[in-house]
């Protein structure tokens, strides 16, 4: 851990010395994680079709452009973000200049995991970096050729003395976690997400947390099948199933289940052919221990759709499972796999109880053509974001917030929202030192005429509340 120390050392003389706080130095060092990505597709495309079998669809859009997207944004808004945000004022502060300043932390770690393991490290990257911060990469040590890709490109490209990468598995992890950071960026189970935060909360470090979870997808009686099978099976089947945000279950009617299993099991077809393991679009499971634990998950209820496997690829067909029951395997975990199991409910209400009565979800997902079942599904649930009649798309949306809820993380991030996560809102009043007569009212010795004057100068007045009907 010498070397690790030696690092935090050079990263903290690094963000004293107050280089990071020009908008200059961000902006060059976000122009060079876009030639990171430009200049190295070929190899992250390699890298990632080893470690999951991603095929550069998937690889282009939910990792490379996805992070490249997300530097253009911050290069096209920093200027903005950047600026004191200036504040409504009092009649006693009427003379001084009160505004927010967005500052750095310092020296950020950021905690990396293997889904997506490009979109994961980098995307965080682009806020901390915009806020002006120093920073510790920890990628996946399970996404291992990746990880070792990025952690051999990225102090080509960044400056070493402001973004370090550190490798290594929980161990090394857990010695990263007793050295005092600024901030915490956390990606990965909800179960690390708890040691992580007993970590900072030995320095009293803000973390965030991104989390997973079991996100509900609620199908209404009057979903449309051909788009609800579609999208649902591409949310579900997408990286073969290892997504934070996909359909993690599906709630519906016997008559729903009836007709729309067999449309996903067509729409498995019209995506991967006859045998999706011979389909270049489908991936494939990280590691062996992810498999055994997905290999115990079909055994819950009866297999609809799929349930084919195979060890030595790693391959686990894309998979329906009906019949399931609140008390299954398949219920008690988070799937992370390319397996849908369907519950039956009776009605919205019971969609809904059922939802309610289980952890805040990351996502939560209706079907529906009736927008006053949209409506009630949104009003009477809580989950980290919510999607009608789709899965995962919100998530592509940087102008959205990302994050969880309870369980399912704290704290949101991208576009601005990284920004702010990133940094610290300064409370700042500029006043001058004459004027004097304007405070007299505040000090002793105090009398009533003294406290009405106050009262006056700084009481909100009552406007009213104008609601609106969504
Ligand atoms: P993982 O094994 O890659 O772990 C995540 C990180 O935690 C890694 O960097 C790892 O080295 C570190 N780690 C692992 N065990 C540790 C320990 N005991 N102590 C300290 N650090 C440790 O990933 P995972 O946990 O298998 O991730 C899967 C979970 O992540 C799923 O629940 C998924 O939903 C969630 N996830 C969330 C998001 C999101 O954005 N909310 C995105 C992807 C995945």
């Amino acid at each position: 851990m010498m070397a690790f120390a030696e690092t935090l050392l050079r990263l903290r003389s690094a963000f004293v010395s107050g280089k990071t706080r020009t908008l200059e130095f961000r902006t060059g060092q976000l122009d060079a994680l876009i030639n990171l990505l430009e200049q190295n597709e070929e190899k992250l495309l390699r890298v990632l079709y080893k470690d999951l079998r991603k095929c550069k669809f998937e690889a282009v859009i939910a990792e490379i452009r996805f992070a490249r997207n997300e530097v253009i944004y911050a290069l096209n808004n920093i200027a903005s973000w950047v600026e004191p945000e200036l504040v409504e004022r009092n009649f006693v502060t009427m003379m001084d200049q009160c505004f927010i300043r967005s500052e750095p932390f310092g020296v950020v770690l950021i905690i990396g995991t293997w889904s997506y393991p490009i979109q994961l490290l980098l995307t965080p990257l682009v806020g901390a970096i915009s806020a002006g911060n120093c920073v510790v990469l920890k990628p996946s040590e399970v996404s291992t050729n990746t990880s070792e890709l990025l952690a051999t490109l990225i102090p080509k490209y960044l400056d070493k003395d402001y973004v370090a990468v550190f490798s290594g598995g929980p161990v090394e992890t857990m010695n990263l976690l007793v050295y005092k950071f600024d901030n915490i960026f956390y990606t990965g189970s909800s179960t690390i997400g708890k040691t992580v935060m007993k970590a900072a909360a030995e320095h009293l470090t803000p973390v965030t947390l991104e989390l997973g979870g079991k996100n509900p997808c609620y199908v209404d009686l009057s979903f449309n099948l051909e788009s609800t099978a579609h999208r649902l099976a591409w949310g579900r089947f997408f990286n073969a199933g290892q997504t934070c945000v996909a359909p993690d279950y599906v709630l519906c009617t016997p008559e729903v289940q009836r007709l729309l299993v067999p449309a996903i099991e067509q729409a498995v077809h019209t995506f991967y052919g006859k045998d999706p393991k011979d389909s270049p679009d489908f991936g494939r499971i990280i590691n062996d221990q992810h498999f055994q634990r997905l290999q115990q998950l079909l055994k819950s209820g009866r297999v609809a759709v799929g349930g084919q496997s195979e060890e030595q690829d790693r391959y686990i067909a894309p998979t329906v499972l009906v019949e399931v029951t609140e008390s299954d395997a398949v219920m008690q975990e988070e799937v992370f796999g390319p397996i849908l199991p369907v519950l039956n409910v009776g009605s919205l209400e019971e969609a809904i109880e059922f939802i309610n009565r289980r952890r805040k979800p990351l996502a939560l997902y209706v079907y529906s053509t009736n927008n006053q079942v949209v409506k009630e599904m949104l009003e009477n649930t809580s989950s980290g974001g919510f999607c009608s009649n789709d899965n995962v798309v919100q998530m592509a949306l940087n102008t959205l917030p990302f994050g969880g809820v309870g369980f399912s993380g704290l704290g949101i991030y991208r576009g601005k929202f990284s920004f702010d996560t990133f940094s610290q809102k300064r409370a700042c009043m500029l006043k001058s030192a004459g004027m004097e007569i304007m405070n007299s009212a505040r000090y002793p010795p105090y009398n009533d005429q003294k406290l009405n004057i106050l009262i006056w100068a700084t009481d909100i007045k009552k406007r009213g509340c104008v609601c609106r009907v969504l």
